[in-house]
């Protein structure tokens, strides 16, 4: 194994996999999450928790650890690592890849509005709706200014602070399996969903339960980012990393 250590911004399930998949393959692995979730499934290998102090500090980090490759695996609307990301690497000339999953693209028998935005989200939702948001705690304020809507908040960790909703429910809880999730749907009286297009197939659930019951989603577009570097699974990674540093 080298001791120079490859880097995973992660946060996500696919960067636990990743280096789960680089660990077995007798790579040194740090992996570093931003200490958000309360309880986060702790990735295999050596794990680092926290900020790093905007780009400086990532640049820092690389410089000081000697890392060989630096992997952004972090969720797709994590905007602000993933420049940081992008700079640090550019900076100290480390290889560099970005693991993003596919969106999710509307089928037949979905009724979609995309939208930019939170607010444009909140906007997008008709009087006596009753909603399902199912976005995390730091996106929920911008809907207090619907006191006409019924919102059923899900979400994995309780919030911080009271939430500053007029009308609502909290559900704690992740998405299930799509019965699971009509179930819900249907006994919640739901009329809407309001989420953001993360991709991969754990919070698919929920959509295709509103596919078979002609449920409208509110859908919050992507934010745009460079395509450059960026591959859309593991193996991809892998071979990015065989390349760069040699098969092992
Ligand atoms: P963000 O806005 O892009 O990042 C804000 C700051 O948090 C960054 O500037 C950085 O602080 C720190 N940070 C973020 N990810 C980090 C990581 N993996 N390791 C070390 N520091 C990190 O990110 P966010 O949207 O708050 O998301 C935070 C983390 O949660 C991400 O790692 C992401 O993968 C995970 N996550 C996010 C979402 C989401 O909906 N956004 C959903 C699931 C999981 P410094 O500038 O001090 O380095």
């Amino acid at each position: 194994m080298s001791d120079r250590p490859i880097l995973i911004l992660g946060g996500t399930a696919e960067a636990s996999n990743l280096a789960s998949r680089l660990i077995a393959k007798d790579r040194r692995v740090i992996s570093s999450l931003a200490g958000r979730t309360r309880d986060p499934a702790t990735p295999k290998g050596e794990v680092r928790i926290g900020g790093f102090g905007g780009a400086r500090g990532l640049i820092a980090y690389i410089v000081k650890h000697d890392v060989s490759v630096l992997i952004d695996a972090t969720h797709p609307f994590a905007t602000q690592i993933s420049d940081n990301a992008i700079l640090a690497a550019a900076s100290t000339k480390t290889p560099f890849v970005r693991l993003e999953r596919p969106a999710w693209h509307a089928r037949p028998g979905d009724n979609w509005s995309i939208v930019a935005s939170l607010e444009e989200a909140v906007s997008a939702i008709p009087a006596k709706a009753r909603v399902l948001l199912a976005l995390g705690r730091q996106h929920i304020a911008p809907f207090s200014r619907r006191g006409d809507v019924h919102f059923v908040v899900r979400m994995i960790d309780p919030p911080e602070a009271p939430l500053d909703l007029v009308d609502f429910e909290l559900e704690l809880s992740k998405p299930g399996k799509v019965d699971d999730e009509t179930v819900f749907l249907t006994t919640e009286r739901l009329t809407h969903i309001i989420c953001r297009n993360s991709g991969g197939a754990a919070s698919y659930t929920k959509i295709k339960a509103a596919r078979d019951l002609g449920i409208p989603v509110i859908m919050i577009d992507r934010p745009h980012r460079p395509s450059t570097h960026r591959v859309p699974d593991i193996e991809s990674v892998i071979l990015f990393v065989d390349k760069t540093l040699g098969s092992v």
